[in-house]
């Protein structure tokens, strides 16, 4: 491949190896589109003839240079998070670069995840909180759902309201609904197709989508932060669709007693160590089995039945062992398995929670 060859829409450099990344094209449509001097990237193919936008991916270094690029404009940041996997969803370094200047709206997706009689109110404040203990206060909370839009009139007029004369960034970590939002509010406004125009941050090779708003400020997606210790990188792409949830989540209620194990399918476990007796709900996949052992046999069956009574698996045999995270919970908290869901436990007993090497697992104050 020609070194030197750009996408005329976006500037990143043309290249055909990794379709996640900037700048790619298959070899076949480069080969066309070098004949036919349209020399365009997927993305930005896609962008122009479907009206749609493709994720790309970004570094932590090319991501704090773009962050730090935004901390000199004025603007509106749209910070879009998953409310299934808020810890997975943190961009860390977020707060200092935004500024005191720059307000942050916090759009919480994929609230159709959640159980629909879940309090709204008490969401927002669980939010609030925990986005307290990343240094962030919000200038608003927005609850929605990018696959099932209801409320993107609502959403649109926020972001108006908030960025008086700025420039909004749309910011976020990838798998968070990013995308699926900006081709919602692409879609949502008529007539819009034709404005759409895709530039690069100056200096650097990644593009943005830039989307005019009406008094000739922007609204500018940036390319989503990969984050490693989600479960999206042990898992085949096959399994991942599996166990992760597509619908509400039904919770599950087990009675368990001390001494007890869950397993969640062969990619994570629950240790009910000590404690009294008590109810335990989980909230994964609806699909998702979960089996209950003793703890004692618990190592043994895992061994045993790994990828057949127990899956999916984790991809690759190495990474079957699954490490073990112990917790003291003093108040009602949930044991979070990031990224695959979580088990909401009472006070005043002693769990651990497994998972293979990378996905972290964490408690945290009860979201529901
Ligand atoms: P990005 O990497 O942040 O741009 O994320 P995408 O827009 O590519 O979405 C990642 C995955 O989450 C896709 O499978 C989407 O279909 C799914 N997704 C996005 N928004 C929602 C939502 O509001 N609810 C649900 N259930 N899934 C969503």
């Amino acid at each position: 491949l020609n070194e030197g060859l750009r996408c005329v829409g976006c500037g990143a450099l043309m290249q055909i190896t990794e379709p996640q990344n900037a700048g790619y094209l298959p070899l076949s449509a480069l080969k066309k589109a070098i004949d036919s001097e349209e020399l365009f990237c997927q993305r930005c193919f896609r962008l122009r003839h479907y009206n749609e936008i493709q994720p790309v991916e970004l570094t932590d270094d090319d991501f704090a240079d773009l962050l730090h690029q935004i901390s000199d404009t004025k603007s509106l940041i749209v910070y879009v998070m998953d409310v299934f996997d808020v810890t997975g969803s943190e961009i860390s370094g977020l707060p200092r670069f935004v500024g005191q200047d720059n307000p942050i709206l916090v759009v919480a997706n994929k609230i159709d995840l959640l159980p629909k009689l879940l309090n709204k109110r008490r969401l927002k404040n669980w939010l609030q909180a925990e986005l307290k203990s990343q240094g962030i206060q919000p200038a608003d909370i927005f609850l929605t759902s990018a696959t099932h839009p209801k409320n993107l009139d609502d959403l649109l007029e926020t972001i108006d309201d908030l960025r008086q004369d700025r420039d909004v960034y749309v910011v976020g970590v990838t798998n968070v609904g990013k995308s699926t939002l900006i081709n919602q509010i692409i879609k949502s406004r008529t007539g819009i197709q034709d404005l759409i125009t895709t530039s690069r941050f100056p200096g650097t090779t990644l593009d943005r989508i830039v989307i005019p708003l009406s008094d000739g400020k922007d609204l500018i997606d940036t390319p989503g932060i990969i984050k490693r210790d989600q479960m999206a990188y042990v898992l085949s792409n096959k399994d991942l669709k599996y166990a992760l949830p597509k619908n509400e989540i039904k919770p599950r209620t087990y009675q368990l007693n001390p001494e007890q194990t869950l397993f969640i399918g062969g990619l994570a476990r629950f240790d009910f160590e000590s404690g009294e007796r008590t109810a335990i709900t989980a909230y994964f996949e609806n699909n998702l089995k979960l089996h209950r052992t003793k703890l004692a046999g618990a190592d043994e069956l895992y061994d045993k039945h790994v990828g057949e009574l127990l899956q999916p698996a984790p991809s690759g045999i190495s990474t079957h062992e699954l490490i073990k995270h112990e917790f003291n919970v003093t108040e009602k908290s949930d044991i979070v398995f990031s990224g695959l869901g979580w088990m909401t436990v009472p006070a005043d007993i002693k769990v651990s929670g497994w998972a293979p090497k990378g996905v972290s697992v964490l408690i945290r104050k009860a979201m529901i």
